[in-house]
């Protein structure tokens, strides 16, 4: 089995400037996303298609539960292709902002070690679940970029 990120390592930085225009982390997001889609692993480098931040919290659960920070906060931003953008969209299946899964069903955020936990590539390429956020992620997004085998990594 194999890394759904291949051989590249998200890694959020701890250090940055607190923005309140979403726009102002495209670098930064860019830079600690490796310019891969965080969901799926697309590589920007290779599959030219365009790049968008998801709200991890989406911003109607942030705004509902009046966490206003989260929608400007670089912690919940997930630099994403559009099709995993759009499948995973207003999907939140709880309401609690203070966390993203509850061991089994919600989300994960790409940038933490936790991701590999859930998510793994098989021979193919495909991605498969291996717990049930994972499978939770996998149907909700409907991930189904396949990474190429020679890029398959263990
Ligand atoms: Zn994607």
């Amino acid at each position: 089995m194999y890394r759904v990120h291949g051989d590249k390592i998200i890694r959020r930085r701890t250090e940055y400037i607190r923005q309140n225009d979403i726009q102002k982390y495209t670098k930064i997001l860019k830079e600690d996303f490796e310019n891969m889609c965080g969901y799926c692993g697309k590589d920007f480098n290779i599959i030219k298609c365009p790049y968008q931040k998801d709200h991890l919290i989406p911003e109607y659960i942030a705004k509902r539960a009046g966490r206003l920070d989260l929608l400007t906060d670089y912690n919940n931003l997930v630099y994403s292709c559009r099709v995993c953008n759009r499948n995973k969209w207003h999907n939140w299946p709880f309401d609690n902002v203070n966390q993203t899964h509850n061991d089994h069903v919600g989300f994960v955020d790409p940038a933490a070690e936790e991701y590999d936990k859930h998510l793994e590539r098989d021979d193919s390429g495909r991605i498969v679940p291996k717990t049930s956020v994972g499978e939770y992620i996998v149907n909700d997004i409907n991930i189904f970029y396949l990474l190429s085998k020679y890029s398959l990594v263990k």
